[in-house]
């Protein structure tokens, strides 16, 4: 069931045969102290540490080989690690084991700014990226809001505020370097832009947090940076209000670059956070991007949908640092939310539907939530149809963590019932475990399984995630 308040983690034996090879190995880049261990166990999510025995920190592709060569010998489980920004439990060593820790990775590989396209080591991160490609004119759109490796994104299959325009890691991943559980490494295609070369290991592994591969190298799809940029807020009345916007808004085409909701509390967090003046109501921000012309004639439309809807206020930050202070808000809602209630654990629904849905979905939502007992905000990436309530919980209370599980099933059935998903862009992790049989029906998870099993026989690979190693 995998239940936030009472996981118990079940080690397995690593053998100190293992762990005197790494440590010849590595030497300085081994470590098994308390702090190191505790602080690869732990995420963002309201689990509890659960550390590895080991941690190594590799700086290429052979040496991670080398750590799955030896931990498959020795049948130890082998967990990769990015940024640690997870938020559903993904990377906790819940049966033990080693982690390889890829922020040595850290180098660009090769800009082909004439294809459009970079090649990075795992542990770049996305911020880093564009700080070093912006003297080629060109980005990396994909924006989890948390400053993670390009590796997880890619094991996590990120998207975030950009997702709306630029597509998820999904769509933006051309090939990937991939150690597998035996050690052997698998480039899974080329640099083309498109290819009908046989099965797509590159969607194989992208979103397979860990559990089939371990993402050494990724190629990436670069786009060249707006000619202009716009960002506007408009309040609404209702979150029904804002929400009815944005799916028209969607339906229309209108090629917005984002559009992300906050509730009443979101607003109230980010003010108090970010000493921000937002009129505390239900608010939709936008971004678009493109020619002046065309920046224009989107925000005019946009504009015009939401009066239809009661916006009001729509307000402009034109100027690049108030453009910049607005989504550092935004970025900053998860952490706002979390002085709302100081002391406090957020644990965070992922829901995602189909956009004709979303209204019924959140208003549902919004509704099962006047009866809950503790606070929460609604944060969303609407262009999508994801949305997340952030529940913020008394980490002493057993009875809360109970009423946020079942209002986490509620929030998961509510949105399966509509064609739609459990976890939009967080992953499975250890949480949504308990969804997957019926978001995928038993089928879908024995053909999950049948691939885990071919992919990984020993079970080394961030075991106890996704699916179940047995029926
Ligand atoms: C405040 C906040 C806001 C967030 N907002 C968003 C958002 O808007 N959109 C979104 O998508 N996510 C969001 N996230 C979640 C998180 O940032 C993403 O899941 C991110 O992709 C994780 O990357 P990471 O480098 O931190 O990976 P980690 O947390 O280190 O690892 C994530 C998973 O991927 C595996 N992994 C890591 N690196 C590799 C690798 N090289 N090869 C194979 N497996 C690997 C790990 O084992 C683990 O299972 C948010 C998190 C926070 C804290």
């Amino acid at each position: 069931m995998n239940a936030i308040h009472d996981l118990q983690a079940v080690p397995r034996d690593v053998p100190a045969a293992l762990l005197d090879a790494l440590s010849a190995r590595f030497g300085e880049r081994f470590s098994q102290s308390v702090a190191v261990r505790e602080h690869h166990g732990k995420d963002e999510s309201p689990y509890a540490t659960m550390p590895p025995d080991a941690v190594v920190f590799p700086e290429s592709t052979e040496e991670v080989s080398a750590v799955a060569a030896l931990c498959n010998a020795h049948r130890v489980p082998l967990i990769a690690y990015g940024a640690g920004s997870s938020l559903e439990g993904n990377f906790l060593a819940i049966h033990g084991g080693v982690v390889v820790d890829l922020s040595r990775m850290d180098r660009i590989v090769a800009v082909h700014p004439d294809d459009l396209t970079v090649t990075v080591q795992a542990g770049v991160t996305r911020k880093r990226l564009n700080e070093e490609i912006r003297d080629t004119g060109l980005f990396f759109p994909i924006d989890p809001g948390a400053d993670a490796s390009l590796g997880g994104m890619c094991a996590t299959r990120a998207s975030g505020t950009n997702a709306v325009r630029y597509g998820t890691m999904r769509e933006n991943v051309v090939n990937l370097t991939v150690v597998a559980a035996d050690g052997s490494i698998v480039r899974t295609a080329r640099r083309a832009r498109k290819s009908s070369a046989g099965y797509d290991l590159t969607r194989l592994y992208v979103g397979s947090e860990g559990t089939l591969g371990i993402i050494t190298e990724a190629t990436l799809r670069l786009y060249p940076q707006p000619e202009a940029v716009s960002a506007a807020v408009c309040a609404f009345a209702t979150v029904d209000d804002a929400v009815r916007s944005v799916i028209q808004i969607i339906q229309l085409g209108v090629p917005v670059a984002r559009v992300e909701l906050m509730d009443a509390n979101a607003v109230k967090a980010v003010n108090l956070y970010s000493k921000l003046g937002l009129r505390e109501s239900p608010m939709l921000l936008f971004e678009f991007h493109g020619s002046p012309a065309g920046v224009k004639e989107q925000a005019e439309l946009v504009q015009e949908i939401t009066a239809e809807h009661g916006g009001q206020d729509f307000a402009w930050a034109d100027k690049p640092e108030d453009r910049s202070r607005l989504w550092a808000a935004r970025h900053n809602a998860y952490f706002s939310g979390l002085q709302l209630r100081p002391g406090c654990k957020a644990s965070s629904t992922d829901v995602c539907v189909p956009i004709s849905r979303l209204a019924d979905c959140i208003g549902e939502t919004t509704a099962d939530l006047a009866h809950v007992s503790f606070p929460t905000i609604i944060v969303g990436h609407v262009g999508d149809g994801n949305f997340h309530v952030q529940m913020l919980l008394d980490p002493d209370s057993v009875a809360e963590y109970e009423e946020a599980e079942a209002f986490n099933r509620r929030i998961v059935e509510r949105a399966l019932a509509m064609d739609g998903t459990c976890t939009g862009e967080h992953g499975v992790g250890l949480h949504k475990m308990q969804f997957m049989a019926q978001e995928h029906g038993d089928e879908g998870v024995a053909v999950m399984r049948q691939l885990k099993r071919a992919l990984d026989p020993n079970n080394i690979l961030n075991p106890g995630k996704i699916v179940a190693w047995d029926a």
